[in-house]
């Protein structure tokens, strides 16, 4: 390992070990629930996006830490009724919302709701986009015409892998490669974005396995793809380490380098340090482009003005909740000043460019002061450099990668814990 790899891999791992320390900090949540505090105010009465949670899969992936349950037709059909009225909760409360971001799960699991589901948006609120997720199992020429009708801007399509002896050992053998990428052209060009997710550094996958996927994806000539590296809770690790007898996370960096060298210095931009697109595209994460977002639907999270919150992972409680015409919301944390900076400079450099005039008018205070010394720390090892906005290099972009897999490992173990507490 050359002396630049092995300096930016401990870098890695150092603002990784904090992150992971932060994270379990910020996690730390508490069953005193301010719901009075959600409210639109003038400030993020428009600004706030909205996330929603479809939680139904056809089949379970056991590497997966998303809340979801095995499809059933009539559970499916009674949540989309629940979520209307936690959506209509918000708007009581004053929110407008203009970008919807549905995840899963699988939220075209019932197409017919889903339509309906967007048009009730749509009837209450002035839309102006609207991303959704869906695996290419759910793709054909009818969906695609259906989703486009519902006015999608962004799909994106969970591969995680073409090759399918990988896909076999994520326990998605329904899934062949020929097949991934047969939908995937099918859906190209048929939206503003098209974007496909991909893991790497799954157990057993070897680095020409991964690069053969990113070739392939390249030859594809696709807008964009997003590459998350493997990040599973703690039972979840367990259980991968049961199967596969040994994790082995130590190539993570060779993988990473392998977009650095395939996408990043050809024709793709890094939307953020996992999504590489071709022109201007929309892109995966809401957290990144929403300084307050709003979730609804069993086991989603929200952030707003500085508190964190996050719904019952219940389906029965879900909708007993909402029954009762109370806001889902069992868990809550009001951040520090201190937590809700980093954790603003952590999504802003996930997103590989943070304003600090942006970071003044949210914080009013100079960043420089505010966050001085992790500056001095990105700066210092050339991981992030200034031109009016500071931006990650290319050199800062493993870290910064390690930096949000740690959180969003975090968060994965909140999410367990709380399915398995039955939360
Ligand atoms: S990876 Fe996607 S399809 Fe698989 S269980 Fe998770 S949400 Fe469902």
């Amino acid at each position: 390992m050359s002396n630049n790899n092995w300096l930016v891999k401990n870098l890695a791992d150092f603002a990784g070990g904090m992150t992971r320390r932060g994270g379990r900090e910020f996690l730390h949540l508490s069953e005193e629930i301010e719901t009075d505090q959600i409210k639109a105010t003038p400030e993020n009465a428009g600004r706030a996006s909205l996330y929603i949670h479809i939680p139904f899969c056809r089949t379970l992936c056991p590497f997966c830490c998303f809340n979801r349950y095995l499809f059933a037709e009539d559970k499916a059909r009674s949540y989309f009724k629940s979520l209307k009225k936690e959506v209509a909760l918000y708007k009581d409360r004053g929110f407008r919302f203009s970008s919807l971001y549905f995840g899963g799960g699988t939220p075209t699991i019932l197409m017919d709701e889903l339509g309906e589901f967007i048009a009730y948006l749509k009837e209450n609120f002035a839309i102006k986009e609207i991303s959704l997720e869906t695996t290419h199992r759910e793709i054909n020429h009818r969906t695609i015409e259906q989703l486009k009708q519902a006015g999608i801007n962004r799909l994106s399509i969970g591969v995680q892998s073409f090759d399918d002896a990988i896909s076999k050992s994520m326990g998605r053998a329904w899934s062949t490669g020929q097949e991934a990428g047969e939908k995937l052209l099918m859906a190209e060009g048929q939206f503003d974005t098209v974007n496909a997710d991909f893991i790497f550094n799954f157990p057993g996958q070897t680095l020409k396995q991964f690069e053969a996927d990113v070739l392939a994806f390249k030859e594809m000539k696709l807008d964009q793809a997003t590459f998350y590296p493997l990040m599973p809770s703690p039972h979840k690790m367990s259980a991968l380490e049961r199967r596969f007898k040994f994790v082995d996370t130590s190539h993570e960096k060779d993988f990473y380098d392998i977009l650095l060298r395939e996408l990043y210095d050809g024709d793709y931009r890094a939307s953020t340090a996992w999504c590489f697109s071709r022109g201007e595209r929309m892109i995966d994460e809401y957290v990144i482009e929403f300084d307050d977002y709003v979730g609804v639907g069993a086991g989603s999270v929200g952030f707003l003005e500085g508190n964190f919150y996050v719904n019952t992972f219940s389906l029965e409680r879900y909708a007993r909740l909402i029954d009762e015409g109370r806001l889902p919301v069992v868990r809550w944390k009001k951040l520090s000043e201190r937590e809700s900076r980093r954790y603003y400079l952590l999504t802003k450099l996930f997103g590989m460019a943070l304003d600090p005039t942006q970071f003044e008018r949210r914080f009013g205070a100079d960043i420089h002061r505010k966050l001085g010394l992790e500056l001095a720390f990105f700066k210092m090892f050339g991981l992030v450099q200034e031109d009016g906005l500071i931006r990650v290099t290319r050199r800062g972009m493993y870290p910064v990668s390690s930096m949000m897999k740690e959180f969003f490992a975090a968060l994965n173990g909140l999410r367990e814990y709380c399915i398995e507490h039955g939360i």
